[in-house]
């Protein structure tokens, strides 16, 4: 197979990207924008060994799941690879991937009587409450927002992301606005130059309280009061085009603008420190009856929708009566600590992240919640060392763990089988790391007994999963 050869092909499956998967004469070949079912005519872009890249030129027979992206920008931008794919059918192939991890890297026979039905978005468009658009000047020396085409740093233009919350259209035009008005200068990656880098929104969406965030290279706004002023009149103009829109439609209230200084070249979007110039610098926000403050720094999770389902489940497999000791381990900011504080005697949190565990130990307070202790450092560490001791927080009855992709550290799982809880609830944010740690404690005393699939980011390849894990009687 050769570059430039032309095949007529049909697709059968997803890549990790969300490209279409095929195969001609048992060679595999990876199609951007095209998804299974489609039979397609494609270009060989570049071919390896074993594996070949190709271009659609034309799609001869879509695939009945082929649906037309709201977005019109969808194939360019980075963002959103499975927008063109049906949502049903995206839910149905996030389920199947976790099903295939457990049962082929995880060893699960029968896997299907163990999952419950994948969790979806009843509306899966506007629902990241969290946005962060690059702010850059064009060839022509246009201001331009939007966001970073896949895989490079040139910048597709963006008026309105069908992803984020709609207000976002309100300020990226108040922004843009701006800059044209006080002729402000851009930030340019290659110079290092240029005063705007980028624009982050927060929403609360159970609070509906807005925060905009300026990152610049500098130390102040020039002329804040206006821009203050601007975006007030941006938030205005959204609540009065309120009639214009559905019964959901809640009017969004202005409570903190900040800029958030950031001089380094870098590609870090933020940098560490912070100035208030309207309100107090932070909403709050809620998760079921948890209530969060929010700074433009504070991890949160970005679908609130999703995430109180997520930690339903979590609390659910956990089947907490109020006496039992929990371990909530690689915590954030205690988001499932709290949520699972509640219900239990004492809740014991540890993360990795030191600003996280002071976010952590404030939003406890908050919460009036004094049954929970929360420890910095590798959870790895912090756990061994306590189980060893024997001190308090040895032992558990529930252990819940929410790694990063990598998975659990094989220490950590180590201790947790030492530490004999009757449960171990596993969120996880890669089904692969999931099924290679529920293998392992399969193999030494516990049985996974539920596992279910949660669309946290539609559009996208991201699929989260909570699976139950019970200790075998002997
Ligand atoms: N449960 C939280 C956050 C989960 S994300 C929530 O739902 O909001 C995974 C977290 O693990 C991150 O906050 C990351 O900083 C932390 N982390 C990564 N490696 C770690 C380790 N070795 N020990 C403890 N925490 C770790």
């Amino acid at each position: 197979m050769n570059k430039d050869d032309i095949f007529e092909i049909e697709i059968e499956d997803l890549g990790n990207d969300g490209e279409g998967i095929g195969h001609v004469d048992g060679m595999t070949i990876f199609v951007k924008d095209l998804c299974p079912g489609d039979v397609a005519k494609v270009k060989i872009i570049k071919a390896k060994k074993n594996y070949c890249y190709g271009r659609a030129m034309e799609i001869i027979k879509p695939s009945k799941q082929r649906v037309e992206a709201k977005c019109p920008v969808a194939r360019q931008c980075g963002g959103c690879v499975l927008q063109h794919l049906s949502y049903e059918e995206q839910l149905r192939r996030k389920d199947k991937k976790v099903r295939d991890c457990l049962s082929r890297i995880g060893g699960i026979k029968d896997i299907d009587s163990y999952m419950e039905p994948p969790v979806g978005m009843e509306d899966p468009y506007h629902y990241r409450n969290k946005m962060q658009f690059p702010v850059r000047r064009n060839k022509e020396g246009k201001c331009v927002v939007g966001f970073y085409a896949g895989r490079t740093h040139s910048i597709i233009p963006v008026d309105s992301c069908v992803i984020g919350h709609s207000v976002n259209d309100n300020i990226i035009k108040a922004v843009k606005a701006f800059v044209d008005k006080f002729n402000i200068s851009c930030y340019d990656e290659l110079t290092g130059k240029g005063f705007l880098r980028h624009i982050l929104t927060r929403v609360g969406f159970t609070t509906n309280e807005l925060m905009v965030c300026l990152i610049v290279n500098g130390e102040s706004l020039p002329h804040k009061e206006v821009f203050t002023e601007m975006i007030s009149d941006a938030v205005a103009e959204y609540n009065k085009a309120a009639d214009k829109k559905d019964d959901n439609f809640k009017e969004i209230i202005l409570k903190s603008i900040v800029i958030n200084i950031n001089k380094e070249k870098t590609n870090r979007i933020l940098g560490f420190t912070s100035k208030t110039i309207y309100g107090d610098g932070f909403i709050t926000d809620y998760i079921g009856d948890v209530k969060f403050m929010i700074s433009p720094e504070s991890f949160f999770q970005v679908n609130p929708v999703q995430t109180v389902k997520l930690y339903s489940k979590a609390l659910e497999y956990a089947a907490l009566t109020g006496n039992e000791t929990v371990w909530d381990m690689y915590c954030g900011i205690g988001t499932i600590s709290l949520f699972l504080s509640d219900k239990a005697k004492k809740v014991y949190g540890v993360e990795i992240v030191p600003q996280a565990i002071i976010d952590a130990k404030k939003n406890a307070k908050l919460n009036n919640r004094d049954n929970i202790e929360f420890y910095t450092g590798k959870a790895e560490d912090v756990v061994t060392e306590i189980y060893e001791k024997k001190v308090e927080g040895s032992t558990a009855d529930v252990v819940c763990v929410d790694p990063p992709r990598k998975g659990c550290d094989e220490k950590l799982l180590n201790t947790i089988i030492s530490m004999a809880p009757k449960r171990v609830v596993y969120v996880s944010c890669d089904p692969a790391t999931l099924a290679r740690d529920v293998k392992f404690l399969s193999e030494h005393g516990y049985e996974l007994k539920k596992a279910v699939a949660f669309d946290q980011f539609s559009h996208s390849m991201h699929v989260e999963t909570v699976v139950l894990l019970t200790k075998v009687h002997n």
